[in-house]
This record gives structure tokens, C-alpha cells and sequence, in this order.
């Protein structure tokens, strides 16, 4: 049978973001980035919209339900505004959905106007150094996903067996997380929302020693004032800060972090698990027993030198070892690519002009991409970071698109082209199953939730 394509002049159109022709968006990374940015939309007045959010996990929230600490509760509160946007009726959620995996960028701008990419820096940066592969070594982002129940990471089994010494690369905020969470007492992760797993594991087990290594100086470190703050506060840690690493006036100085560490190295040491930090010291070598497993790291003094503006470490001669069982590397995260959408290999980003994706080669602006948070600036700053960063991708999507005319016809619905497919789409209700379901469970053992940590257990509990 012969088609007749309407012709153009017979297409009804319509503004834009108008009743009668509403903006479609679809938001690919449900973390805070895509949930600010997602709620700055449905804020807008006047605008008439469609939001699809698009996550790979069966679970919206990205690093608040899969990055924070568990012990950070306050901070997690955050996803309870998020939930208020899951809900709105103009939002749609479509959970267990990986784009280049179940559709292509292509297919999902034919269903929509604009798609945003909010999907953060999953990966980890490696050290580079040798024996960083043997057993008993892992990455932050490893470790992290495995204690906050991301499916991805429930096969981890960390050495915890005995009282290992511990070695904790990186002078970050995740590596204070790392070094608190592993020397918590149990009763402390008790009442968490922990995986199950790394409850079990880490309650039967206690580090002997934890050292915090540095590659600079205490000024040039990157923790956070709060957060070294709340180090030396917490029952059951001790904190050892050699008064020595100290600039001479750290404890007067304007920078808050070293005020706060020069207030730990004044304090009398406590009773509870030893966290060493140490400053100017790299891993040159992981050491592995015969059986490939990490038995020592060899470590490096660092001289400090200032090269074109940056104080930069440089190893000296003096090395030396120590005993260790097992290691982790928090030394950053990194974006990953996405098959079909731009990607700057090295800096690990999506190439943007402000928030607006080109492409790499060209440095031609893709029309209708858009792109903010960790995915585009980099894995830096806290959750409220993404803030600012969503509204200004948010602000120049709808100066780009707002009253512009277009069909009035809608474009096909991504949700019939997955289950074309058949894939398990977590909607919004499913999700809602999952998360009554965990705090159900949690609610038995007197924590926040009990969190479903596998895909299958979570499919199964999304009823999907
Ligand atoms: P980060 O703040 O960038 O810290 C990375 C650390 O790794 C730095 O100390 C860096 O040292 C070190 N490093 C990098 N390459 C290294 C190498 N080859 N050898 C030794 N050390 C190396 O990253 P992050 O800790 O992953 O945190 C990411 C973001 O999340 C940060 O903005 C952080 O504040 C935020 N966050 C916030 C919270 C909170 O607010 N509670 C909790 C967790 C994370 P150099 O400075 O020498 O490069």
C-alpha cells in the first residue's frame, strides 16, 4: 500500500512547552544532577512538560542511595524531595534502562526534544603503580558501591578476615568515608541502611590499623573541614595526626581543614580503631604473597615542590614497607562513555560549552543535547553542587527550545519501544515497591531500610 507523507505545509505545529504542544525532556542519570535539573523543570511557570528519567539501576537517586556513607542520614534526606519529583504526574521513570545498551541516543531524540545526560563518574582512577591488581587491593568506587548495595559491586568480598592493617589511599572526602565506615563500631552500622552483605563483614571484623595516605601535604589535601571534623567525633575511632605534618599555623591559619586537623593532632588519642593520617607518602608497590595476595605496599617519601603554580610531590629516596592486608585506592572518579554520545576519553567528561554537549572534533554544538553535574564538570564538589549546575543546563534547554514551533503530533513513546524490546522497565510504582519493601525489612532490625543489593532481588522486588 502506498504511504502519503503529509506535506510539510499540512503538519499542524505549535510552540513549544504550550498545552497543546508540551516540551518533551528525557534526563539519562537519575542522581542529584538529573533530579535538580528535573525539578527545576517542573517548577517553571507556565511550562507544559514531559520528563522520562532514565536510569540503568533499577533505583533512582545515583550517589545518594549509592555514594553517601551510611552513616550520612542527614545528607540522604535529600531523596525525599527527589521522591516528590518521581512522583509528579508529568514525570515518568523508567528504572533498568541503559542507554546504548536498550536504545540508542538516536531512538531516544526521536522521542523527545531535548535529552540531558546527567550520568555522573561511575568509574575509578588507577594509581598506576605495580601488584595494584593483586587480591586484596580495590577501588573506592568498588568499595563504596559494595557497602551502600549497588548490584553492580555485590560480589565484593573485601579481606576483612582477622584484624587487617589497612592502607587507604587518597586525601579526598570518599577516603575519610572509606577509613570511617571500615572502623565503625557495629553498633554504630547497626542502625544504618548498610547492604546487608558489608553489615555482616564488617561487623565481625576490625581493622587492626588504618593509614590515610596523602601524596602532598596536610594544605594541600582535599577533605573537607566538616568532614574531618566529624572523623575526630566519632565514638569508637581514634585519630592519630603527627602535630609535625602540620603547616606551623595550621591551628590559626584561614584554611578550616587544617584548622581541624591541627585540632586532632592536639587532642589526646582514645581507646577504639587506630585511622593514621599521613601526608607526603605514595605507594610505589602493592606486594603480593605467593598466592597473589597483597601482603605489604612499599611506600615513598615526598619532597613538595611548586611547579607552575601547583605544589606537586616528588618521591625522594627514602622508602620503606609496610605490612598491609588490604588496600584501597581513593583517588577519584571518573566518567564513563556512553556507546554514541561524545566523550572526551581523557578528562572522562562529555564535551560541553556550558552545559551544551559538542562534538569533540568539530566543537559543533549537538542540537537538542544537553549535558550537567559530575558527567560534565568532573567528579568535584558536594551534592548541592549539582544544584546551580542543573538550573543553568535547564536554563539554556528552554531558551533553546521554549516557543519554539514544532508537529503537534507526538513523536513515538519511548515506553512502547522498550517493551517492543521487552525490557523490564522499573516505573515509578516499581520503584516505590522496591523502597517500601527495604524499609519494611529495615524496619525489623530497627534500621532505616534493608537494602536489596542484587539485580535480581531487586527486579524481583520491583515486581518486574
Ligand atoms: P577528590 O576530592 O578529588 O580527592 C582525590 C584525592 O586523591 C586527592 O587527595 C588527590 O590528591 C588524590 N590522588 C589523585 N591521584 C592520586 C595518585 N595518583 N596518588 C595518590 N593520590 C592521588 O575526590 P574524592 O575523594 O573521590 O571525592 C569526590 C568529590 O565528592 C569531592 O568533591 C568530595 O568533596 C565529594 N564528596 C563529599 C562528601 C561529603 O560531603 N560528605 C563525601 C564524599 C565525597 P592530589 O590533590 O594530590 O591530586
Amino acid at each position: 500500500m502506498l504511504v502519503r507523507r503529509p506535506r510539510e505545509a499540512d503538519i499542524d505545529r505549535a510552540a513549544i512547552g504550550t498545552e497543546t504542544r508540551p516540551l518533551r525532556v528525557a534526563i539519562v542519570g537519575t542522581g542529584p544532577a538529573g533530579f535538580f535539573a528535573a525539578q527545576t523543570l517542573t517548577r517553571a511557570a507556565g511550562l507544559h512538560l514531559r520528563i522520562d528519567l532514565v536510569d540503568r539501576l533499577p533505583t533512582p537517586y545515583g550517589l545518594v542511595r549509592g555514594g553517601v556513607a551510611p552513616d550520612h542520614a542527614n545528607i540522604k534526606r535529600i531523596a525525599l524531595r527527589f521522591a516528590r519529583v518521581g512522583a509528579d504526574p508529568r514525570v515518568r521513570f523508567f528504572g533498568n534502562v541503559e542507554l546504548g545498551r536498550d536504545l540508542t541516543l538516536a531512538e531516544l531524540q526521536d522521542r523527545c526534544d531535548a535529552v540531558l545526560l546527567t550520568t555522573g563518574a561511575s568509574d575509578h582512577r588507577r594509581l598506576g603503580v605495580p601488584g595494584e591488581d593483586l587480591d586484596g587491593i580495590c577501588s573506592a568506587t568498588t568499595f563504596v558501591g559494595w557497602y551502600n548495595g549497588h548490584p553492580d559491586h555485590a560480589d565484593l568480598s573485601p579481606r576483612l578476615e582477622g584484624a587487617p592493617r589497612v592502607v587507604v589511599v587518597g586525601n579526598g572526602n570518599v577516603a575519610l568515608d572509606v577509613a570511617r565506615v571500615l572502623s565503625l563500631p557495629a553498633a554504630t552500622l547497626q542502625s544504618t541502611d548498610v547492604a546487608p552483605a558489608a553489615l555482616d563483614a564488617l561487623s565481625r571484623c576490625t581493622p587492626e590499623r588504618v593509614e590515610l595516605l596523602g601524596r602532598r601535604g596536610a594544605a594541600q589535601a582535599a577533605f573537607t573541614a566538616a568532614e574531618v571534623r566529624e572523623l575526630g567525633r566519632t565514638d569508637g575511632l581514634s585519630v592519630h595526626v603527627d602535630r609535625d605534618q602540620l603547616p606551623a599555623d595550621a591551628a590559626t591559619g584561614e584554611d578550616r581543614a587544617l584548622r581541624e586537623l591541627a585540632t586532632l593532632a592536639a587532642r589526646p588519642t582514645s581507646d577504639g580503631v587506630p585511622i593514621h593520617l599521613r601526608f607526603c607518602t605514595s605507594v610505589s608497590a602493592f606486594l603480593g604473597d605467593a598466592h597473589g595476595r597483597l601482603r605489604a605496599v612499599r611506600l615513598v617519601r615526598n619532597a613538595l615542590e611548586e611547579q607552575d603554580g601547583r605544589v606537586v610531590a616528588i618521591p625522594t629516596d627514602e622508602t620503606w614497607e609496610a605490612p598491609c592486608q588490604l588496600a584501597i585506592t581513593a583517588v577519584g572518579y571518573r566518567g564513563h562513555a556512553v556507546p554514541g554520545v561524545p566523550f572526551d576519553a581523557e578528562r572522562g567528561v562529555v564535551p560541553a560549552d556550558g552545559s551544551r554537549v559538542r562534538e569533540p572534533e568539530t566543537g559543533a554544538p549537538v542540537p537538542g543535547l544537553y549535558t550537567a553535574g559530575w558527567i560534565r564538570r568532573g567528579p568535584s564538589g558536594v551534592i548541592g553542587t549539582n544544584k546551580p549546575d542543573a538550573q543553568a543546563a535547564v536554563s539554556d534547554l528552554l531558551d533553546d527550545l521554549v516557543g519554539r514551533e514544532a508537529p503537534v503530533a507526538p513523536p513515538p513513546d519511548l515506553a512502547a519501544l522498550l517493551s517492543e524490546r521487552g525490557v523490564r522497565v522499573v516505573d515509578w510504582a516499581a520503584w516505590e515497591r522496591i523502597d517500601a519493601d527495604e524499609q519494611q525489612a529495615g524496619a525489623a532490625e530497627g534500621r532505616p531500610r534493608r537494602k536489596h543489593a542484587t539485580w535480581d532481588t531487586l527486579l524481583q522486588a520491583a515486581g518486574v
